[in-house]
């Protein structure tokens, strides 16, 4: 099914906006959108095909692992520990390079299951990686104190001074100890970004550290020449995938197109829009209720890359962020230069409307999750009355970018529900001052809620609560869409 512009949008000239002289103008909306199963469909399809890959990478080594007569060469312990050691270290290799590769922010990846799913099953991977690594750490270990007959201390002390590259690999073995310790939740709240952020690019380190014992005393690698050609396919893939998405596109976008800081205007006490402009702004792509990471190229920032969403639909004179002050560097904004040259890392995300299936879209929005919700409401292929947007706001006449949500549903015949005031009771997302449950309150405002996609952007907790009341209403899951300001 396919939705036409509506009547009022389709003229060439771009609607102007907000008062002069700050004349603000908006983009033409999408003129169309694909709604359907079908399309979640494709979606599914491709997924597959990528987990299929990620498998079948595993699945070739564990091929490759007996074919090589592994499990007939068992014939009494230290036999059965060097299976153990190989094959452990085998598929925790591969996981690893899946594990690093999940958070490289390769578009195939990002486009498919969004920055939120792909940090989660990065995090999952964690735990198993490092018990498969411990596993194959300890299986060596005894294998070789059984076979020398000495004790693990001195067997261990005759591995790391002795055998070629394998100092080199416990210190990798260290590193990774320390990145899954800072990342269990615990250590992880009591941890800076920045520092937590440090701690991780030493997973980088342990893996180009583990990899001269591979080549030069591993079993399964050293002298097979199909198995060695497969491992230097399969990391420099990830290398380059990394390499090249994560560090060199985004300087070479960032060059190309001169972008640097052309105004910061204040929306509310503690919110500031950041308009980065530069030469064919349009050819950065990306799309509404996308983000980029935000890298400013002063002194003391360049090296503080953080997320923001943009905040008015893609266009051809700016890309726009609106930041809360929330920390060290979101205070900073307000005191940016024009001219300071930024660097974007992106856009990423799967918060847009390609993920919509049904023709009602409901918005809903709390405090700085606003940015992408107004960018959405800008650009959506709607007709008069199919989107409702709710925002969730302390006080209505401190709330970042309203006025602008105001003049676009006005404009679009969007209703848009402003919901002002302190929290309610619990785990309410409502305002307090109504006894009605959440749901209730829900369904006055949008009674078609349970038939339209939900798109919904704020802080972690709000938006759990907001699922919920979905889900108790009877919004499918599949057609409820999250983005956590969440790292
Ligand atoms: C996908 C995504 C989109 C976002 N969009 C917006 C937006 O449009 N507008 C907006 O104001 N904020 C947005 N954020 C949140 C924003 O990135 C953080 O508020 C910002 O990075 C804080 O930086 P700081 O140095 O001021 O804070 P810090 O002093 O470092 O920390 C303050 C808080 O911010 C969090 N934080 C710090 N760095 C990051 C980071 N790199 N990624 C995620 N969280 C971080 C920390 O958990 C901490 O609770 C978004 C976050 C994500 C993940």
């Amino acid at each position: 099914m396919q939705l036409d512009r509506p009547e009022s949008q389709t003229g060439k000239a771009p609607l102007a906006l907000g008062p002069a002289p700050e004349k603000l103008l908006l983009a033409r909306p999408n003129s169309r959108v694909r709604l359907g199963v079908a399309k979640m469909q494709r979606i599914k399809r491709s997924q597959d095909l990528v987990e299929f890959f990620g498998y079948s990478t595993a699945l070739f080594l564990t091929v490759m692992f007996l074919l090589d007569g592994a499990v007939s060469q068992i014939v009494d312990v230290p036999t059965a520990l060097s299976a153990i050691s190989r094959l452990t270290a085998l598929v925790a290799t591969d996981l690893l390079l899946i594990h690093i590769l999940l958070v490289s922010r390769v578009p195939w990846i990002e486009r498919l299951y969004g920055h939120d799913r792909t940090t989660t099953a990065h995090k999952k991977l964690g735990k198993p990686i490092l018990y498969l690594v411990l596993a194959h750490f300890a299986a060596s270990l005894v294998q070789y104190a059984m076979l020398d007959g000495k004790n693990l201390w001195d067997t261990f002390l005759f591995l790391f001074f002795d055998v070629a590259d394998m100092w080199i690999a416990t210190i990798a073995l260290a590193l990774m100890i320390t990145v899954v310790i800072t990342s269990i939740n615990m250590a992880r709240k009591k941890l800076s970004y920045e520092a937590w952020y440090i701690v991780h690019l030493m997973s980088y380190g342990a893996v180009m550290l583990a990899i001269p014992h591979q080549f030069s005393t591993g079993s399964d690698i050293a002298g097979k020449p199909i198995q060695q050609a497969f491992w230097i396919a399969l990391y420099f893939f990830v290398a380059l995938n990394l390499v090249w998405y994560r560090i060199l596109s985004p300087v070479v976008k960032s060059l190309r197109h001169n972008l640097r800081v052309d105004r910061v205007v204040r929306e509310s006490s503690d919110t500031v829009s950041v308009y980065v402009s530069g030469k064919r702004i349009e050819e950065l792509g990306g799309k509404a209720g996308q983000f980029y990471l935000l890298r400013i190229m002063t002194a003391s920032q360049w090296f503080r890359p953080h997320p923001f969403s943009i905040s008015a639909a893609p266009n051809s004179r700016y890309v726009r962020f609106s930041i809360g002050n929330r920390g060290d560097d979101t205070s900073l904004m307000p005191y940016l230069r024009k001219g300071t040259r930024v660097i974007l890392e992106g856009p990423y995300g799967v918060f847009t409307e390609d993920r919509r299936s049904k023709p009602k879209v409901t918005l809903i929005a709390a405090g700085i999750g606003v940015p992408p919700i107004r960018a959405l409401a800008e650009s959506m292929a709607a007709k008069a009355g199919d989107i409702q947007v709710i925002y969730r706001t302390r006080t209505e006449d401190d709330a970042a970018l309203l006025e602008e949500l105001r003049t676009v549903c006005d404009i679009r015949g969007f209703r848009l529900h402003v919901l002002a005031g302190s929290r309610g009771e619990g785990a309410a997302w409502m305002p307090a001052g109504d006894a009605r449950p959440d749901h209730q309150r829900l369904l006055e405002l949008v009674p078609d809620v349970a038939g339209s996609d939900v798109f919904i952007c704020g802080p972690a907790a709000w938006t759990r609560a907001v699922e919920k009341t979905l889900r108790r209403v009877g919004t499918p899951a599949e057609n409820i869409h999250a983005e956590e300001f969440a790292w």
